[in-house]
């Protein structure tokens, strides 16, 4: 009997087990492309911090003088090595509100801070430019000036109208913007807003898709119509080429970068920790994450040795 019972143990210890594994599973799939936002972000993060230098073992660069001066001819890179161009990706301009929980304060950049940022860059002499003009630069074969810097702001958020473009239009400085045009709501810019920034002359405006999905984890079709939507309607709205994507939590594959490419777009940004750009790979350009308390000419500088 007690044989029995101690089977009936070891039964009921697996079908627990069983329940156990399974409920992880079913988790781990529904949440996955958070998961791998989360993961992928930190890593990069991580590795950044750690070894943000390691793109300087890299021979297939070309590397940037330690002098920053402006170069009004840039150099051309007959060999397509990768570039030193910063691209800085923002999202909300704002104090978080109480809230927002620890992990997306990250996404907070207070106006402040913001101005900081613009006032170092503008001490140090960079030339704020659009991302195509870096990709201009790209697909003409040249490495860009090495003081220039694109600054970018993603979902098209309210905020960016209040509280970082007011900064902008002070210093007179180049912006790029990547919108969701699914987006309609008061928590995001109006069509009004958008025309009035396109044509303030200082904000390129892209696309961020329709509603910002998890393009890796979503039928092909889906994404093709993600992709083509946004462009069609901010073409329509602004009458000019939108020819620039950025995708949602910079997630990526080579599958949506041909699509990206076959519906007209001559770029696609990621989002994460490097400076680097690939002349050959213009579907996959880098940005870096402002985080709130980043020290930004510092990173610079580490990223440019
Ligand atoms: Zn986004």
């Amino acid at each position: 009997m007690q044989i029995f019972s101690e089977f009936r143990k070891i039964k009921k210890g697996f079908y627990v087990s069983l329940f156990l594994i399974a409920i992880v599973a079913i988790v781990f799939v529904i949440f996955w492309p958070g998961l791998e936002f989360i993961l992928r972000t930190n890593i990069e993060r991580l590795s950044f911090e750690k070894w943000g230098l390691s793109e300087k073992k890299d021979n297939n660069i070309v590397l940037p003088s330690k002098e920053l001066k402006k170069t009004e001819e840039p150099q051309k890179n007959p060999l397509g090595k990768k570039v030193f161009a910063p691209i800085l990706a923002f999202h909300h301009i704002a104090t978080p509100p109480a809230s927002v929980n620890n992990l997306d304060k990250n996404y907070f950049v207070d106006a402040a801070k913001l101005e900081s940022i613009i006032q170092e860059l503008e001490s140090k002499s960079y030339q704020f430019v659009f991302v195509s003009q870096i990709v201009d630069y790209l697909e003409r074969g040249l490495v860009p000036p090495q003081n220039i810097i694109a600054l970018t702001f993603d979902d098209g958020d309210e905020d960016f109208y209040v509280n970082a473009w007011p900064i902008l239009k002070r210093y007179n400085i180049k912006s790029s913007i990547y919108l969701m045009t699914g987006a309609h709501t008061a928590k995001y810019l109006s069509a009004e807003q958008i025309l009035e920034l396109d044509k303030s002359g200082l904000v390129e405006v892209g696309s961020h898709t329709v509603n910002h999905p998890f393009l890796t984890h979503i039928p092909k079709e889906v994404v093709i119509k993600q992709l083509k939507d946004s462009k069609d309607y901010l073409e329509k709205l602004l009458n000019k080429k939108v020819e620039i994507v950025c995708y949602p939590f910079g997630l990526t594959n080579k599958e949506i970068e041909a699509v990206a490419r076959e519906v007209g777009y001559r770029a696609g940004l990621k989002y994460n920790y490097n400076f680097w750009q690939d002349p050959n790979n213009l579907m996959e350009m880098s940005r870096l994450g402002v985080m709130p308390n980043a020290d930004i000419m510092k990173l610079l500088e580490k990223m440019r040795k």
